[in-house]
């Protein structure tokens, strides 16, 4: 079974310069239980990818489903299912992570009493700041708040988009080795990078996107044999 199926997904943006293809027939399996890094250079269709699974771009044609629910027909189960970390550090700066995460899990309909609010907080080394404004959080504590708040509905698959950008080495290690928890856990984790050296250190399976078009899909040990 797969955690994430598109056949022939394809994004055609209609920009005031022209149309840009931006995903051009991607047919993939993302199979459950699997770290799967979505590699491909700057404009390769990453986050177009991403954000039709997460709902923020409508596709043009083909399909897509998470945990077996078709984004179309089933997409308020599917949207259940995946917990996405965006690439923007954006925040409302006058929350706190608790009452984010708190926000977040009511938008799921989480009960009350099944919130793991100060327990998501403390497993992603925030539990100190709780209660502290979030424009006083620097770069690496909004990425790991984002990473708090993708996790309170507790869904089978996690997607960071780029996490490691912009971050400090420290905290890239740190915040991988969370990663890798969770995919022990059985958490099946899916990024997207620009950077080989991270897919092949984290990931068991490698996809490579260019131009909208899937390049590759194969088990990290295949592709680099072949590279
Ligand atoms: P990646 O995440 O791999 O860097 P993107 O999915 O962001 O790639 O972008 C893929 C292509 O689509 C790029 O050429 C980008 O400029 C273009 N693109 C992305 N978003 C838009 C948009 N809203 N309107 C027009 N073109 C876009
Ligand atoms: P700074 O602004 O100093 O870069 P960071 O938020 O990036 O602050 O990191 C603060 C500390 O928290 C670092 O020492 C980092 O190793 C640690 N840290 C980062 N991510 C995690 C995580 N997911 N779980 C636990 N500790 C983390």
């Amino acid at each position: 079974d797969n955690a994430i199926t598109t056949r022939d997904l394809t994004k055609v943006y209609a920009g005031k310069r022209g149309r840009k293809v931006a995903l051009d027939g991607v047919s993939l399996d993302i199979p459950r239980g699997s770290f799967f890094a979505l590699l491909g250079p700057n404009g390769a269709g990453k986050s177009t990818f991403i954000n039709i699974l997460a709902g923020l771009v409508t596709k043009t044609s083909g399909q897509a489903s998470i945990w077996g629910r078709d984004i179309d027909a089933d997409g308020r189960a599917a949207k259940a299912a995946i917990g996405i970390v965006p690439q923007e550090l954006n925040l409302d700066p006058f929350f706190t992570p608790r009452e984010l995460l708190e926000v977040q899990a009511g938008m799921y309909g989480v009960p009350k009493a099944q919130r793991r609010t100060d327990e998501i907080l403390e497993a992603v080394g925030l539990a100190d700041k709780a209660t502290a404004y979030a424009r006083t959080l620097s770069g690496g504590m909004r990425r790991r708040l984002l990473v708090a708040k993708a996790l309170v509905h507790t869904p089978p698959v996690l997607v960071l988009d780029e996490p490691t950008a912009g971050v400090d080495i420290e905290l890239r290690q740190s915040l991988w080795a969370y990663v890798r928890k969770l995919n022990a856990q059985g958490v099946t984790v899916v990024l997207t990078t620009h950077y080989l050296e991270e897919a092949e250190e984290l990931c068991d399976r490698i996809a490579i996107i260019n131009h909208g078009k899937l390049v590759a899909c194969d088990t990290k040990q295949a592709l680099l044999a072949r590279l």
